[in-house]
């Protein structure tokens, strides 16, 4: 058993992570802090919601100096993962006092020209927003000596791709490269090794993707039913805080709009809303200002809200990785949490597959009668 203590961190980083209540290091904490310290590059897979976050970093705040110039750079593939990850980085900065930015598209960019200028040694941001800064001048690489790719495999999805080589090739040769997701897949661990030197891989909890802390269940419904079969598991679930995932930013409005016609506190979460929408969703979720959050994928990855109880995924996800990812925002920091999927007639051989490659099985459930809700 390790504890932070045996980190032997600058006090001020140890005073911040006592304060945010933090006991123990989580096992991919334990395994990744010392080799992160130590400049190797590392491949950190473990499950969701099992601390990768501060596991890079506390490292990154334990070895940053005030020389005014960048000297971590992480980029996540959301914004509202970049404002999340920039403010437990600052948490963790607390004392020590190392200034931390998050930048992303949607934010004014005169804003964010100025907060660079102050000189700040660690920069959070989504790849679009960090090249339009390295295109202007407004942000220099050349002193990075820690690249962070945060949720690693979606990072590096053919989406992103092109960015993310973009702004490695303004960082120096020799800098330290650090991958951390819940899922790898095969093919992406061999496309990141072409960017590291000789990584470590550190797997915690191999052959178990999911968190045995979240309850699997499906239920089998019909495409005409399917807002009806919501709302009976929903009042039957007394479901306090959840998120509902849809494929597309037109289902999300929809159902957003029919959840509100029936009276739950709901909103919607999606790519086609602006920065200041986005913003005020989630602050009236993570204030629980709302019970219900409607999102597309965008909120699949990393997205950390306390006591989420429920995730539903009303239109079945497209791959496995999709599916651990949704489910993953329950069932956080050793609390408990059921997963809902719902699946028609056609869907069911996606849903076999993500069984067989999950390894996880769902237990499946009947939708239930009107009598059982009332
Ligand atoms: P991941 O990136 O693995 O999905 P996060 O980094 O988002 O997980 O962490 C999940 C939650 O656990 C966060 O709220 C975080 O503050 C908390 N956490 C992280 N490390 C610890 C720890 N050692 N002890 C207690 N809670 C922790
Ligand atoms: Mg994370």
């Amino acid at each position: 058993m390790s504890t932070f203590e045996d980190f032997q961190l600058n006090r001020r980083v140890q005073q911040a992570i006592d304060e945010m209540g933090f006991e123990e290091p989580s096992p991919i904490q334990a395994a990744c802090i010392p080799l992160v310290l130590d400049g190797k590059d590392v491949i950190g897979q473990a499950q969701t919601g099992t601390g990768k976050t501060a596991a890079f970093g506390i490292p990154l705040v334990e070895r940053a100096t005030s020389d005014g110039k960048v000297q971590a750079i992480i980029l996540t593939p959301t914004r509202e993962l970049a404002i999340q990850v920039a403010a437990e980085i600052r948490k963790i900065a607390k004392y020590k006092r190392v200034r931390t930015l998050p930048i992303y598209g949607g934010q004014s960019i005169g804003h964010q020209i100025r907060a660079l200028q102050q000189g700040v040694p660690i920069i959070i941001g989504t790849p679009g927003r960090v090249l339009d800064h390295i295109r202007r001048g407004t942000l220099r690489l050349s002193h990075v000596r820690t690249v962070v790719l945060d949720e690693a495999d979606e990072m590096l999805d053919m989406g992103f791709i092109e960015d993310i080589e973009s702004i490695l090739s303004e960082t120096p040769a020799e800098r330290q490269t650090l991958l951390f997701s819940a899922t790898f897949p095969n093919e992406v661990r061999r496309l990141a090794s072409r960017y590291m030197k000789s990584p470590e891989h550190v797997t915690i909890n191999r052959g178990e993707v999911t968190v045995p802390l979240i309850d699997q269940v499906y239920y089998k419904v019909l495409e005409r039913s399917k807002l009806e079969s919501l709302c009976r598991v929903i009042d039957s679930e007394e479901v306090s805080l959840g998120i509902i995932f849809c494929r597309t930013k037109r289902g999300v409005d929809e159902l957003v709009e029919a959840l509100l016609s029936r009276g739950y506190l709901v909103d919607g979460l999606h790519g086609d809303l602006s920065q200041a929408q986005r913003d005020r969703v989630m602050k009236k979720f993570r204030t629980n200002d709302i019970e219900l959050l409607v999102a597309t994928d965008v909120a699949a990855r990393g997205i950390d809200v306390e006591n989420v109880t429920h995730v539903i995924n009303y239109d079945i996800p497209q791959d496995p990785e999709s599916y651990v990812h949704r489910i993953g925002r329950t069932g956080r920091a050793g609390k408990r949490g059921l997963a809902i999927t719902f699946v028609t007639p056609r869907e069911f051989k996606l849903l076999k597959q993500i069984e067989r490659e999950t390894k996880a099985p769902m237990v499946a459930r009947e939708v239930p009668s009107l009598a059982d809700v009332a």
